[in-house]
C-alpha cells in the first residue's frame, strides 16, 4: 500500500481547512485537527486524517455544531462539569482542562464531567496534557454499541476507550489508553480499508459467527478483551461515562444518532489526581521510577506511551507516512 510522506504541519493545514470547509469556525476546527494532528504523528492512524470523513459528514448533518461555544459550570469544589452544546469533543476538553488541574491541585482530587460533546478520538490526547501538569489522569468515554456483554449475542457496549497517565519529572507521562474491546473499531476500520483480514477472536458477524472479515465484524460486532473481565470494564465506562454524567449510554446515543457516519452525542467522564496532595509529599515521582526500572529490567518490556513518543520525535524530523487510501478520501471530499 502507497504512502506519502507530509509534515505535521501540513497534515494540520490540511485537518483544519477541511473542517472549515465542512462550517467549523477556526477555534473548533483548530481543536479537532490538534488532536488528529497528534495521533498521525504518533503513529495512531487509526484516530489520524482517516476520522476527517466522519467528522466532516458530521458536521454536513447539522448533528454537530462546528461553532459550539462550550461552557463549564463548577458543580462542587472538585466537579468541574463541562457542556459541549453539541461540539466535537476537543474542543470542549480544551476548554474544561485548566479548569481541572486547578480543582485537582486544590482539592486532591477534581472529576470532569463532559455532556454534550461527540466523541471520536484517542484519548490519550486528553490524559497526556493533565499528566503533564503534574496529575494522575484517568478518561473513558462510550459510544455505541459495538462489543457484546460477556455471554450475551447482542453488541450493548460501546468500545469503551480507558485511558491513564502518570507523571513523569523531566520525561514524557507513562500513559496507556485501550478500546474494552479486543480491537478498537478503528483499527477494525483501518483493516476494512486496507484488506486486511482480522486475527481470530476479534469480533463475530451479523448472525453472531466467529468472523476474521473486517467488513463482516463491522456489520456485526466485537468481543471485549479478556472475556467477562473486560466486559466488566466497558460495563463501568458505560455507568461511569453515561449514568454518572448525567449523558447517555451506548445504546441511547444510537437510539437518538442519525447514523451520519460521524460520532454520538454522548459523555465522558474524566479525572485528576495531585500524588502530591494524596501522599502528603514529594517523593512519589522516585518511587514510581523505582518500579517503572523494574518493569523494565524485564528483556522485551516497554512502557505504553514509549512507541508513540518514539514516533513524535520521528515525525518531527522525517515527517509523516499518510496513506494514500485516506489521503485520496480527504481530498475527495
Ligand atoms: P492498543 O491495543 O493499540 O494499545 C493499547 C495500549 O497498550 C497503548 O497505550 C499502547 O501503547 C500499549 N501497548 C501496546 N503494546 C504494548 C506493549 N508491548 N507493552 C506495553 N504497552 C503496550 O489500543 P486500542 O486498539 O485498544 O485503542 C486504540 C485507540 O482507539 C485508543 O487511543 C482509544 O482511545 C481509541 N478509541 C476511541 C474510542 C472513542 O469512542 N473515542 C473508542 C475506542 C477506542 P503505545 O501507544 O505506546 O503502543
Amino acid at each position: 500500500m502507497s504512502h506519502i510522506t507530509m509534515t505535521v504541519s501540513e497534515v494540520h493545514a490540511l485537518a483544519k481547512d477541511t473542517l472549515m470547509k465542512f462550517g467549523a469556525d477556526d477555534e473548533n476546527a483548530s481543536a479537532v485537527a490538534d488532536v488528529i494532528t497528534m495521533a498521525e504523528q504518533d503513529g495512531c492512524h487509526s484516530h489520524g486524517l482517516m476520522r476527517l470523513a466522519g467528522y466532516a459528514a458530521t458536521l454536513k448533518s447539522g448533528k454537530v455544531n462546528g461553532k459550539a461555544r462550550p461552557t463549564v459550570t463548577q458543580l462542587a469544589p472538585a466537579v468541574v462539569q463541562v457542556n459541549g452544546h453539541n461540539c466535537f469533543a476537543p474542543m470542549a476538553l480544551k476548554e474544561g482542562r485548566e479548569h481541572l488541574i486547578k480543582a485537582a491541585k486544590t482539592c486532591g482530587v477534581a472529576i470532569m464531567p463532559l455532556i454534550g460533546i461527540h466523541h471520536f478520538a484517542a484519548l490519550w490526547t486528553e490524559v497526556e496534557p493533565v499528566a503533564e501538569a503534574g496529575l494522575a489522569a484517568f478518561a473513558c468515554t462510550s459510544y455505541k454499541p459495538a462489543v457484546i456483554p460477556a455471554g450475551g449475542t447482542k453488541a450493548l457496549y460501546g468500545t469503551n476507550p480507558i485511558a491513564f497517565g502518570w507523571p513523569r519529572s523531566g520525561r514524557p507521562p507513562m500513559v496507556f489508553d485501550q478500546a474494552s474491546s479486543v480491537m478498537a473499531r478503528g483499527e477494525v476500520m483501518l483493516a476494512a480499508r486496507e484488506g486486511h483480514e482480522l486475527p481470530k477472536g476479534v469480533g463475530v458477524d451479523s448472525d453472531g459467527n466467529p468472523s476474521t472479515d473486517p467488513n463482516e465484524v463491522l456489520k456485526g460486532a466485537l468481543l471485549a478483551f479478556g472475556g467477562h473481565k473486560g466486559s466488566s470494564i466497558a460495563m463501568m465506562v458505560e455507568l461511569l461515562a453515561g449514568a454518572m454524567t448525567g449523558e447517555s449510554f451506548s445504546f441511547e446515543a444510537a437510539a437518538r444518532d442519525n447514523g451520519d457516519g460521524g460520532p454520538p452525542q454522548g459523555g465522558e467522564f474524566m479525572m485528576a489526581i495531585d500524588p502530591s496532595l494524596v501522599r502528603g509529599d514529594d517523593d512519589w515521582a522516585d518511587h514510581a521510577e523505582k518500579f517503572f526500572d523494574k518493569i523494565k529490567e524485564q528483556d522485551g518490556t516497554r512502557l505504553p506511551g514509549e512507541r508513540r513518543h518514539r514516533n513524535r520525535a520521528a515525525s518531527a524530523t522525517q515527517g509523516v507516512e499518510v496513506s494514500q487510501i485516506v489521503l485520496d478520501k480527504v481530498q475527495a471530499l
